[in-house]
């Protein structure tokens, strides 16, 4: 089968589906890449590495023409989705959930569209694939990288004749993948490192990292289903801000990390726990979102220096901005996937071989042969 990879079209995003190196193995696998010219650029990938790879690098057109299947890191614009042909098959992170009028798009066209992002994160099989984690890593990664580039102090505590530095105290809130990468990342700069997460099971992967577990008394766990946290109440959430709020103060850099499946990312640093911090502090929040985020005033791609001298960064698209090592895990993380999907061969006609009973691909396939087959976006749809 043939697939395709286009220069991803989303302002800002510089990743790309495949690099070079995973070309020799989806050749094996079975699958011919096509490459947009200049895909790869953002992670500076060249034409060159490409073709060397055997990759074909041809225009746009020839590939939404010729591939069976086109693999994308974001969903594709409405543009493309409505080009898609019949029984052509789309891969990447395509957010169904939150962009419902697309997957009706793909739908209409009867398109395969499977996404990523729908992936089943405890399934031991699927960790090759879980695109989630491999971003989040590199989301983690930088964000701790952001906060000690822009903390006007040492992270860790260092002799010299001028005199010793103290340590700096970093507070991580939310220790999924990306606050336990952040948490890692710091430790490995020096600094003191503390971590809370409402799930009372993340305190042996705290702990184990180094850091110490912040422990809170006046939230109960907030173990949800799936290994991921529940809402809290209004009452939790005021409970939970208040107590935060004194190790908060305490901490000269705090990096936020904490989602909740399907809803808008909790409140966890006040304004008025910022104005707490010392001035010349850090708090880079990940969960900055267009809904808002974990840090109240945060904006996503925006810095600002709040009063009281705290610098408040609210983050982006940081697995973007390592466009290489996020684009050399995603292509991993599809290569796993597709080689899952034609593990019994490749089929002649070219189209991607579906399996609604095999658990992987229940989770994953949103639309095939005009039908959407995710029950969570059947549900999320009704
Ligand atoms: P996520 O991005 O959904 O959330 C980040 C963290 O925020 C989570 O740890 C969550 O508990 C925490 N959080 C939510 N509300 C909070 C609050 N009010 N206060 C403090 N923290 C709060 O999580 P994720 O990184 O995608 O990980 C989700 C789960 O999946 C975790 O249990 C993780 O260990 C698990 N996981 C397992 C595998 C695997 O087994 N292969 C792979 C990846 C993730």
């Amino acid at each position: 089968i043939t697939a395709g990879v286009l220069r991803e079209r989303a302002p800002g995003e510089r990743r790309v589906a495949i690099v070079p190196e995973a070309v020799p193995r989806l050749r094996s696998a079975g699958v011919d890449v096509l490459v947009e010219p200049g895909a790869g650029q953002g992670g500076w990938f060249t034409d060159a590495d490409y073709a060397e790879a055997q990759a074909a690098v041809v225009p746009a057109d020839d590939i939404r023409e010729r591939a069976d299947v086109l693999l994308c890191v974001g969903p594709p614009g409405a543009e493309l989705s409505a080009a898609l042909r019949p029984g052509q098959a789309l891969i990447g992170m395509l957010d169904p959930l939150g962009r419902p009028e697309l997957v009706q798009t793909w739908a209409e066209r009867r398109a395969t569209a499977i996404s990523l992002d729908l992936l089943p994160r405890t399934l031991s099989r699927a960790q090759t694939m879980d695109a989630l984690t491999s971003q989040a890593n590199v989301a983690g990664y930088k964000a701790a990288l952001l906060a000690a580039d822009t903390y006007g102090r040492y992270f860790p505590m260092l002799t010299t004749a001028a005199g010793t530095s103290k340590p700096a105290a970093v507070l991580v809130l939310g220790a999924g993948v990306a606050g336990l990468q952040a948490i890692a990342t710091a430790r490995r700069l020096g600094a003191v490192v503390s971590g809370y997460d409402v799930r009372p099971g993340s305190r042996g992967e705290v702990e184990s990292l180094g850091a110490r577990f912040v422990d809170l008394t006046s939230v109960a766990s907030g173990a949800g289903e799936g290994g991921y946290a529940r809402a809290l109440t209004e009452d939790e959430q005021r409970a939970q801000q208040k107590e935060l709020g004194t190790h908060i103060a305490r901490s000269d850099v705090v990096i936020t990390t904490a989602r909740v499946p399907g809803r808008k990312p909790p409140l966890l640093v006040t304004a008025e726990a910022l104005r707490a911090m010392r001035p010349g502090s850090v708090v880079v929040d990940m969960g900055a979102s267009e809904l808002g985020g974990n840090v109240e005033l945060s904006e996503p791609d925006r810095t600002v220096v709040v009063e009281g001298g705290v610098t408040l960064i609210g983050a982006g698209n940081l697995p973007s901005e390592m466009a290489g090592a996020a684009s050399t895990a995603y292509a991993r993380n599809i290569t796993a996937l597709l080689a899952h999907l034609l593990r019994d061969g490749v089929p002649p006609d070219g189209a991607l071989p579906v399996d609604p009973d095999d658990e992987i691909q229940a989770a994953v396939v949103v639309t095939h042969q005009g039908s959407v087959l995710s029950s969570s976006v059947a549900a999320a749809l009704a």
